[in-house]
């Protein structure tokens, strides 16, 4: 799995699907976002769709 360096959605492409940049291997812990308006996390990570988001992208 890669990380999206933006957006930091899991994928296994090599660009983004959502935002077109550059994804990357070096991302740490994962976070399933499922009610975006419930999530504290979501909020502070900027995350507007539901989906698996790395907690930390390098
Ligand atoms: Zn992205």
């Amino acid at each position: 799995m890669r990380a999206c360096r933006r957006c930091h959605i899991l994928t296994d492409k090599t660009v983004c699907p959502f935002c077109g940049k550059p994804t990357t291997e070096h991302w740490q812990g994962y976070l399933i976002v499922i009610d975006v308006n419930r999530s504290q996390v979501a909020k502070k990570m900027g995350i507007k769709m539901p989906g698996k988001y790395a907690l930390k992208v390098r």
